[in-house]
């Protein structure tokens, strides 16, 4: 069975890179009827916070990327690595180091001297035939991996292809620190051994952990899981992800007026393809998903192309449901929809010309709130040209039938009788009702309106 994980450090928010690793594991285990296991690994305990545990589980449950098991927490699994330290050691997979910090800093100054890069030499390696120094009084040792020293670790990387790398390059990793705290990239192996992970999918900015989490791993007898590191995203200006584009909270998003339907989309297509595929619901990517079709050249962030998908799914959504949206981000303004034209038919009008929710807000705001139209724009429209025609459009808006056709019709016949054009009526109307000029078609707008209100308007202007 599959069963994949996602693994952040709770040292700030879930921003796009982190959705969409957790996104791409999430989906490899439902694809194939696995589990989805979510760890945080807060051994970082400097930069770890709980608010950022809350920020990343907020933004999984936003995002509907739901675990199976778990929350696991590093923190709360310190015995069980210190006991896998213990076997290692009893195995002589693992072995204490006294190295002091000076010996390592001269040390390395000899082999900056000899322009080597700098690694641990091994003297406190135990070989065999070979006389270890006595443990020097009162030093507390830390714990090293012992690293294989010859022959090569490779994997079949399932985005980046093969990966070698020469186990001479790497030294013995300390494992546990002096104070008995185990280290990250070994926390990371008796995790995803413990917990049976068979694929990894991260950030390729641990594309250096992996050999040697796979000799780790291969020390303790555990089964080597299929990697696979995602590129990383670029802003839309190429540059490296930064707050200006991408690298903040999801839940920023959904602040921002974006619906996860899209989001989710959106972070599929970031280095995934599906043929021309652009717009797939969640369940369709679920069942396309696939290792082979991640791309291994970095992803571009396209903020446009996110806002044409939120226009793409706000258009999608049944018009109670765009409502609601709509409704809880008026009352969050203090904006009461619940007296005046109907919201649902407010929105299905202005959808059209809104790519987020916030900017349809905006938008269909004027309908629950007074408006006042500035003095220069109705200076601008109530002339003396257009006046007449107000006035005598006013007396028929008393009795027309309430339908757009029947609207649209007395706006004809009002501008032919005064030869006007469509806009010296249109502008003024749109002034006085909703206080700006742009908007949707003026006798849809004013069918909104209600008769009423749009007469109780025409009466205070004229
Ligand atoms: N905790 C790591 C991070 O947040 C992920 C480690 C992993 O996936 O192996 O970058």
């Amino acid at each position: 069975p599959v069963r994949t994980r996602f693994a952040p450090s709770p040292t700030g928010y879930l921003h796009i890179g982190g959705a969409r690793t957790a996104l791409f594991s999430w989906a490899y285990a439902r694809r194939h009827g696995g589990q989805f296991i979510l760890r945080i690994e807060d051994t970082d305990v400097a930069r770890s916070t709980p608010e950022a545990v809350q920020a990343i589980l907020d933004g999984m449950a936003w995002l509907e990327l739901t675990h199976d098991e778990g929350p696991f927490y590093q923190m709360q699994r310190m015995d069980r690595y210190r006991e896998v330290i213990q076997q290692m050691l009893a195995a002589g997979t693992a072995y204490y180091c006294y190295t002091s910090r000076e010996e390592l800093d001269a040390l390395r100054a000899e082999q900056d001297a000899r322009k080597e890069k700098p690694r641990y030499d091994g003297r406190w390696r135990p070989e065999v035939g070979k006389t270890l120094p006595t443990p020097p009084a009162g030093v507390p040792p830390v714990i090293r991996f012992r690293n294989p020293t010859d022959g090569v670790v490779a994997w079949d990387d399932a985005v980046k292809g093969r990966i070698e790398i020469a186990n001479a390059e790497l030294d013995d990793l300390i494992i546990a620190r002096a104070d008995g705290t185990p280290t990250y990239n070994f926390c990371v192996c008796v995790d995803d051994w413990d917990m049976g992970i068979t694929h990894v999918i991260r950030g390729d900015d641990h594309v250096n952990n992996t050999p040697r989490q796979i000799n780790i791993l291969q020390a303790l007898g555990a089964e080597v899981p299929i990697y696979g590191h995602l590129s990383m995203i670029l802003g839309d200006d190429g540059a490296k992800l930064s707050k200006r584009h991408g690298a903040v909270s999801v839940m920023q998003y959904d602040e921002d007026g974006f619906l996860k339907e899209a989001v989710i989309n959106y972070l599929a297509r970031l280095g995934w393809s599906h043929g021309d595929d652009e717009i797939f619901t969640r369940e369709q990517f679920v069942e396309w998903f696939d290792l082979d079709h991640i791309t291994a050249s970095a992803a571009q962030f396209n903020t446009e192309k996110l806002l044409w998908l939120n226009q793409h799914y706000m258009k999608q959504l049944p018009a109670v449901e765009l409502a609601a949206h709509i409704k809880r981000r008026l009352s969050a303004r203090n904006v009461d929809s619940d007296t005046g034209p109907s919201l649902e038919k407010a929105v299905a009008l202005y959808v059209d010309r809104c790519n987020t929710l916030n900017v349809l807000a905006d938008a269909v705001e004027v309908f629950y709130t007074t408006v006042t139209p500035s003095a220069e724009l109705l200076a601008q429209h109530l002339t003396e040209e257009t006046r007449p025609a107000l006035a005598d459009f006013a007396a028929g808006i008393a009795e027309v039938t309430w339908e757009i056709p029947a609207i649209a019709a007395l706006i004809k016949e009002t501008i032919a009788r005064h030869g006007l054009k469509m806009p010296k009526l249109a502008m003024p109307l749109r002034a006085i009702l909703v206080g700006q000029t742009q908007t949707p078609s003026v006798d849809a707008v004013i069918e909104l309106i209600g008769r009423d209100r749009v007469l109780a308007a025409l009466k205070k202007y004229l």
